[in-house]
């Protein structure tokens, strides 16, 4: 890709994430990302179903799939394993295409969340819709889940023994889905699935690997909330994702 296009394409998600101080060329609401294919083989797609690839895309696989998220989703609904269900408002299990590519994985329901049962509504969800937004996504092309699925009281970070008691249920999911890649927003999401203490900054910009599913880490939307200098690099960390989605894809 040119300079000029990965301006383009930069300038675009400054608009896309709410940005308004930057002019946008008007080039550039006409120019496609690298990202702007849509999610091959979606539900929908009108492929013959014998070139359908094996990707859960084929009906058997997508029920079988929608299956497992339910049972797990029926236990997250009456969990106590820990503490947390005394304090919660709603469990929030996770939502999304149960054929996701894309799983994003947060840190746990905030106060919006756990009012709503539904993961990222608040303010970081906002702007995680207009980063999506920005890579051509939407919420039902990914699957978007949290490491613990109730709300943490006053939003302090979970604690060991709750992130150990809830985790079995995102493995369930990520089994369930199968997803061809995962990103990690924020600290507690890629400290816990790849079991490091190593600081978010060293963690990016790199592939990892998550039972043999590529990882990839970037800043949670909170942070850049709190922080606009993060938008910058949390771009690149998109189109990195995007970059080894493509390559994914490539190998099926
Ligand atoms: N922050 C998270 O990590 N997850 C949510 O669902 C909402 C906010
Ligand atoms: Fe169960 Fe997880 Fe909620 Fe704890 S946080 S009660 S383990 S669903």
């Amino acid at each position: 890709m040119s300079e000029k296009n990965r301006k383009i394409e930069y300038l675009r998600y400054l608009r896309d994430i709410g940005e308004t101080e930057i002019p946008l060329p008007a080039s550039a609401r006409v120019e496609q990302t690298s990202a702007s294919s849509s999610i091959e083989g979606n539900a929908g797609s009108e492929k013959p179903d014998a070139e359908r690839k094996p990707n859960g895309f084929d009906l058997d696989t997508v029920e079988k799939k929608v299956k497992i998220l339910s049972v797990i989703e029926d236990e997250v609904l009456k969990c106590k394993k820990c503490p947390l269900h005394k304090t919660r408002t709603k469990p929030v299990p996770g939502a999304g295409n149960p054929s996701a590519e894309i799983m994003f994985i947060g840190e746990a329901p905030g106060a919006e969340e756990d009012k709503q049962g539904i993961p990222f509504v608040g303010r970081a969800g906002k702007l995680l819709d207009k980063i999506l937004a920005a890579c051509d996504l939407t919420r039902d092309d990914v699957f978007i889940a949290n490491i613990l699925k109730c709300r943490p009281p006053g939003n302090r970070d979970p604690l060991p023994t709750e992130r150990m008691a809830c985790i079995p249920y995102l493995f369930g999911q990520i089994d369930a889905i199968k997803p061809k890649v995962i990103c990690c927003l924020g600290r507690i999401a890629a400290q816990t699935l790849l079991q490091t203490k190593i600081p978010l900054g060293k963690l990016r910009g790199q592939v990892h690997s998550f039972r043999g599913i590529p990882l990839i880490v970037t800043y949670h939307p909170a942070a850049i909330l709190r922080n606009e200098n993060l938008k910058r690099p949390t771009w690149d960390d998109f189109k990195f994702l995007l970059k080894i989605l493509e390559e994914r894809r490539e190998e099926e």
